[in-house]
């Protein structure tokens, strides 16, 4: 990296939930704050049209709208907001050093908000129905599907998890797997098993999602035999992972096995001085009001590290 030319004690890389309560926390504790947001700053809300369960809005809100709330509130306050991505960080010494946008910077704390994304099945009818009946996000959705049949796509334990879940709102629950096999825990599996609104149906996969303007059925494909089936359901679940935005850190953080930064319950990473919050480091809530709980801790530890003079 070339010599220093900005420094900041703290720096917030990511412009979910998680990063701009960071970087508000930290303004108005004191430190002198940047944030880089990426080219598209807003994070995974940007995909949604109507967030129902952030407190505070009594009518839905659009998730661009409360992200563009976000950073006018985070530079209002006094917080470097930069539509750039970090591409490179140096974690291994004090001051920390990042390169984004061609320039260099230093920072006496880092916070890691990269956040993560759901992976979807990539088809093209898939894409056409996100938002009008397919969905990656059973807690954000299945309310909207009260006393219809939906159907969930996955096999492993947030596949299980989210048809369970989905079981207080829907009068029956496909849950498709592409396995002869459900990859969930045991304790799971005999949860499903045992709930008379669940249907497993194995060996199959979505081929195509359809409707008009919105989602109606869902034809899937025998993996075996080849034989169509048709499932009639204005709600599809995609529950097949997420993958957690940690190419930049990786071997520079201790990651668990599926990528996620690994930090203790006051979000420190194994870095003194680095720490972590939201979808990056979160491998269980996945909702934008614990994203920005834990970017609220993450500031208050950056301001403590900093105040403690890195000790
Ligand atoms: C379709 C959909 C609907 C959802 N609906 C709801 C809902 O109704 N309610 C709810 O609570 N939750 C909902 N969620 C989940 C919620 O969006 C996430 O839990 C939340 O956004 C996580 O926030 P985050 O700050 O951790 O990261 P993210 O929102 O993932 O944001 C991270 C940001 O950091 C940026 N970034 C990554 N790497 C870099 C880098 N190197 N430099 C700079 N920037 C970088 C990314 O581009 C991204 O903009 C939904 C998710 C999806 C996909």
């Amino acid at each position: 990296m070339t010599e220093q030319t900005n420094h900041y004690e703290i720096a917030v890389i990511g412009s979910g939930p998680a990063g701009f309560t960071a970087a508000i926390y930290a303004v108005r504790g004191g430190a002198s704050t940047v944030l880089f947001g990426g080219v598209a700053p807003g994070g995974q809300l940007l995909q949604t049209m109507e967030i129902e369960n952030y407190p505070g809005f009594v009518d839905p809100v659009v998730g661009a709208d409360l992200m563009s709330r976000m950073l006018k509130q985070a530079s209002r306050l006094g917080a470097r907001v930069l539509q750039e991505s970090v591409s490179e960080a140096d974690l291994s010494a004090r001051p920390f050093r990042l390169k984004s946008g061609g320039k260099d910077y230093t920072a006496d704390a880092v916070i890691v908000a990269t956040g993560a994304q759901a992976r979807w099945l990539g088809t093209p009818s898939e894409e056409k129905f996100k938002g009008k009946g397919v969905s990656g996000c059973a807690t954000c959705d299945g309310f909207f599907f009260r006393g219809k049949e939906v159907c969930v796509v996955g096999g492993g334990d947030s596949a299980a998890e989210d048809a369970l879940f989905l079981t207080k709102f829907a009068a029956k629950v496909y849950l498709v797997h592409r396995r002869d096999k459900l990859r969930a825990s045991f304790r799971l599996q005999e949860k499903l098993k045992a709930n008379p609104k669940i249907e497993i149906i194995y060996d199959h996969v979505p081929e195509e999602f359809t409707g008009d303007a919105k989602l109606t059925a869902v034809n899937l494909k025998n993996v075996k035999t080849g034989a169509p089936r048709r499932l009639e359901v204005p709600g599809a679940f995609i529950a097949i992972g997420h993958t957690p935005a940690t190419e930049l850190v990786k071997g520079k953080l201790a990651l668990d096995e599926a990528g996620y930064i690994v930090t203790d319950e006051r979000t420190a990473t194994s870095v003194p001085g680095v720490f972590a919050a939201g979808d990056v480091m979160d491998t269980h809530y996945k909702q934008a009001v614990v994203a920005a709980g834990a970017g609220c801790k993450a500031a208050m530890e950056a301001l403590l590290f900093i105040e403690s003079g890195g000790k």
